[in-house]
């Protein structure tokens, strides 16, 4: 491996993506496009998700055992639902050469070092790594190379990790356009539990809410949904698997942050029930500062699209037509 960015040679000569949706099609146009591997092996559970990788020209091998595409990998990257980790890291092993760097993508990150580092031999080393960055779409179709440009990727290397392998995991997401930040896998999987986990169990429920309410109709909710169920839909619309295992790996910090999340609930219920329209207004007041400070650090734009870039204005349109 080589993790000098400005050699013009690949970091890496062997790249094993070990699952090919949204995240691992992304990782393959990137490494591509930039020529951060000289080869991409790709392996994944179901001959029609392999298929489509091979019709779409993702990688350069493809497999249907991981231990096929990691075997004399310099880099394996993890990009399966999370539940599966421990699994495929017991397949991986015995086939994993010296020097190896296993990583992965996944949206939690105690579980990863629970799951996987049992069965790492010496000489391979493991460095988790999670790139905030992510669609509600699915499946090696839905990947694209700019995914993880300007966006955040926490890489949490284990107690002990060595420094080079560190090194080289942070340069490939630096290399894939990525702002990297090191921390614990405990204290990541805090943060993300309320930037993230609640923000989309809120999301699912409301949504199953709305779907189970008897007094309003299911049409009403669709007709209506500008109101501000439309935003809770595109986040609700992500990947169950995914999200199931997320929720019962990081299930701690969620229960924790959850806690948290139900007093706060409470005591807007009492505000609104008692008529305290200050408590509302302050609230409402902090909240929206930041939101601007989240488009003032570009994490989002000011555009007032309501979710509707312009393919979906001109379904809309003909549909009215
Ligand atoms: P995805 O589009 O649903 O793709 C998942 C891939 O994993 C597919 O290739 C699937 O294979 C494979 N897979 C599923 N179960 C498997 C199993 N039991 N054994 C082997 N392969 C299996 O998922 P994704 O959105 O890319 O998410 C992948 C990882 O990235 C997750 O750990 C997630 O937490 C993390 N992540 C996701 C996002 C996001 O916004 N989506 C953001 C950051 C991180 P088949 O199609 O062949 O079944």
């Amino acid at each position: 491996m080589n993790a000098d960015m400005n050699s013009g040679e690949p970091q890496f000569e062997r790249i094993a993506l070990i699952g090919i949706g949204l995240i691992g099609s992304s990782l393959a146009h990137v490494i591509r496009r930039r020529g951060l591997a000289r080869h991409i092996a790709i392996a994944t559970r179901s001959r029609a998700t392999l298929d489509r990788a091979r019709e779409l020209n993702l990688g350069d091998s493809y497999h249907e055992a991981a231990t096929e595409a990691a075997r004399d990998a310099d880099l394996v990257i993890l990009c399966t639902p999370v539940g599966v980790y421990g699994t495929i890291a017991q397949d991986v092993a015995p086939v994993l050469k010296p020097g190896a760097i296993v990583s992965d993508v996944g949206s939690v990150k105690g579980s990863v070092v629970k799951q996987v580092q049992p069965h790492m031999r010496d000489g391979v080393h493991l460095v988790p790594a999670h790139p905030v960055a992510g669609t509600e779409y699915s499946g090696p179709d839905a990947g694209f190379a700019t995914l993880f440009v300007n966006r955040w990727c926490i890489v949490t290397p284990p107690e002990g990790a060595e420094p080079g392998a560190v090194d080289a995991v942070v340069g490939f997401w630096k290399s894939c356009g990525s702002n990297v930040e090191i921390m614990t896998a405990e204290h990541h999987d805090l943060v993300l539990a309320i930037t993230s986990h609640i923000p989309h169990l809120i999301a699912y429920n409301i949504v199953g809410t709305a779907a189970d309410l008897e007094s309003v109709t299911e049409s009403e909710v669709i007709k209506f949904s500008a109101g501000g169920f439309r935003d809770f839909t595109r986040i609700a619309a992500s990947d169950p698997t995914m999200w199931r295992d997320v929720f019962l790996h990081n299930k701690d910090a969620v229960l924790e942050t959850l806690g948290r999340f139900s007093e706060d609930l409470s005591m807007l219920q009492r505000a609104i029930r008692w008529g305290d329209g200050d408590a509302l207004f302050d609230l409402f007041t902090r909240t929206r500062a930041i939101r601007r400070s989240i488009i003032d650090i570009g994490q989002e734009t000011a555009t007032p699209n309501f979710g509707r870039d312009g393919e979906i204005v001109t379904k809309v349109d003909e549909a009215s037509k």
